[in-house]
């Protein structure tokens, strides 16, 4: 009764369709096929469980775990263009982690513990603030970004409730028991009761600072069973096993579990070194676009001081480039002595050094944790490119003979701004004028020169659009939009119209009116510029 087909099919089918679905109302679905399968042995609901899981682990996660911009999934392994913005909200990472543990109970892979560990050390750790335990709803992953932390009087989100539940749930998936085996995928400090092997243990680590933990067998009786130790996959050289003092030899790989079946007696202790190393993860369509890892910890760049709520809050600078490519990253991301965990980047071409801290240590602070890297060369082209781009902006200004900002009021007045069912619009603090009927400005022209008129549209849409654009009554152009699907950022850009000469003929001013298709929105129009079109550009 309560299957949503359109969804679950195609995914038991191995078909990605999540591009452009809301996240956090599929991982539930799809929670909801795994509990069915647990209970029915329906081997389809597994498969889509199973094929969905992974795809948003492996091909729609950033490196904190989390997922999707604004709500929703974009297309399996295009994330270059989403990081920035509203990404990851805290809910999708709640449930995934709730699936994770749950898949793994089925089939205890160690994919589901790499995730599980991925996602708890760096989202859900950092979607607290510790001074005062609020929580927040998007823990974002772009360059020059912030916490969304939760209002305790005036906010009460799904991602508070599922907020507070995730720092309640901190022991489930340490360890999991099956038969004479019991698996420790996770290192915290911890106590077990191992009830029907009558077995009793406690985990003392420093970890996620620190890089070892060590278990210690506290109950009577002696017992033989197999103690399965997860080796992250971020444990190579160094990574090392003693049991009672002892070292173990013929360690399995990297990304496995070291099995150590014997007796254990009271008194037994295993010790583990887990080292870190620095890492880098680029995103899969960008090889020079990455985050900075170690061990399994996001090191993000701290930015400064957080700013105060606002439209404009995200409207910073973004975060400067490293000049780095090609170099190891040891090489110029040193550790900072005495404060372990902490490094700062040296001789990369920054004007300021940036210090780095594993992410769940930045709270109330503007961050990144997608970085662009560039050699030498490449960001000598680069910033040409910016050079250029600052040029046609001076150009464009130098042959404009008239701009009219439509949604702000003077310069609405200035240029006689006429219509009827019309509104102001601002997106993104870019003020604008929508309408469902027509709406008109007049502006000024230079006859001595050819007249050309650039408007400003954006790919904001509440649904289709179409309309014309006239000039004194003559249509030069239409324009039609089409609903933006959210995960999709929000663009501006000019559409140019050329006038004919006849139209402009010994004219001061011409009036420039939208005027919309039947039944259609004039969807927005967020700048009308007049220019002199033989002016150098
Ligand atoms: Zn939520």
């Amino acid at each position: 009764k309560f299957q949503h087909r359109a969804i679950v099919d195609p995914l038991a089918a191995g078909q990605d369709i999540l591009s452009s679905k809301h996240g956090n109302t599929q991982v539930p679905k799809l929670l909801g096929s795994l509990a069915r399968y647990i209970y029915t042995g329906d081997e389809a609901d597994y498969r889509a469980a199973t094929f969905f899981w992974d795809q948003v682990a492996l091909h729609h996660s950033f490196a904190t775990g989390g997922h999707g911009k604004n709500e929703y999934f974009g297309p399996p392994d295009k994330l270059n263009d989403m990081i920035d913005g509203r990404t990851a909200e805290t809910c999708d990472v709640y449930n995934m982690i709730k699936m994770a543990r749950d898949l793994f109970s089925v089939e205890p892979d160690i994919r589901y513990a790499d995730f599980h560990e991925r996602a708890l050390f760096n989202h859900i750790l950092a979607s607290q603030d510790p001074d005062d335990g609020r929580v927040c709803y998007m823990v974002p992953v772009g360059r020059g970004v912030q916490h969304e932390y939760q209002d305790k009087y005036e906010d009460f989100t799904c991602c508070v409730g599922s907020g507070m539940e995730s720092h309640a749930l901190h022991a489930y998936g340490i360890y999991y028991e099956s038969g004479d085996k019991l698996w420790v995928s996770l290192y915290a400090p911890s106590t077990a009761n191992w009830q029907s092997a009558g077995v009793k243990l406690k985990m003392s680590t420093d970890f996620p600072a620190g890089q070892s933990a060590s278990l210690q067998i506290t109950s009577d009786t002696p017992r033989k069973f197999t103690l399965a130790l997860r080796r992250p996959y971020w444990a190579g050289t160094g990574f090392s096993v003693k049991v009672n003092g002892e070292l173990l030899t013929n360690l399995p790989k990297a990304d496995s579990y070291v099995e150590i079946n014997r007796t254990w007696k009271k008194e037994d202790k295993v010790e583990l070194v887990l080292p870190k190393t620095l890492r880098t993860e680029p995103l899969p369509d960008n090889p020079n676009r990455l985050a900075l890892m170690w061990g399994p910890l996001v090191l993000a760049g701290d930015l400064g001081q957080e700013r105060k709520r606002g439209p404009d809050r995200n409207a910073e600078p973004q975060a400067p480039v490293l000049v780095a490519a090609a170099q190891p990253v040891e090489n110029w991301l040193k550790p900072v002595t005495g404060k372990p965990g902490m490094f700062r980047t040296s001789g990369v071409g920054l004007t300021t050094d940036i210090d780095f801290l594993p992410f769940y240590q930045l709270p109330r602070r503007r961050y990144a944790i997608y970085w662009d890297m560039f050699t030498p060369q490449e960001w000598k082209k680069q910033s040409a490119a910016y050079a250029a781009e600052e040029e046609r902006k001076e150009k464009l200004e130098a042959s404009t003979v008239a701009f009219a900002q439509p949604g702000q009021m003077q310069t609405e007045r200035d240029f006689n701004q006429q219509g009827e069912d019309t509104s102001p619009v601002q997106i993104q603090g870019h003020y604008g004028r929508r309408g469902t009927k027509w709406f008109s400005f007049d502006l000024p022209i230079d006859t001595a020169h050819p007249v050309t008129l650039i408007v400003t549209y954006s790919n904001e849409a509440r649904r289709n659009g179409a309309f014309d654009i006239l000039v004194d009554g003559t249509k030069v152009g239409q324009q039609a939009t089409e609903r933006r699907s959210p995960e999709q950022d929000i663009r501006f850009f000019g559409v140019e119209y050329s006038l004919p000469p006849p139209l402009v003929e010994g004219k001061q001013k011409v009036t420039v009116r939208f005027e919309a298709a039947e039944g259609n929105d004039i969807s927005g129009v967020f700048g009308i510029r007049m220019i002199r079109a033989d002016a150098a550009r």
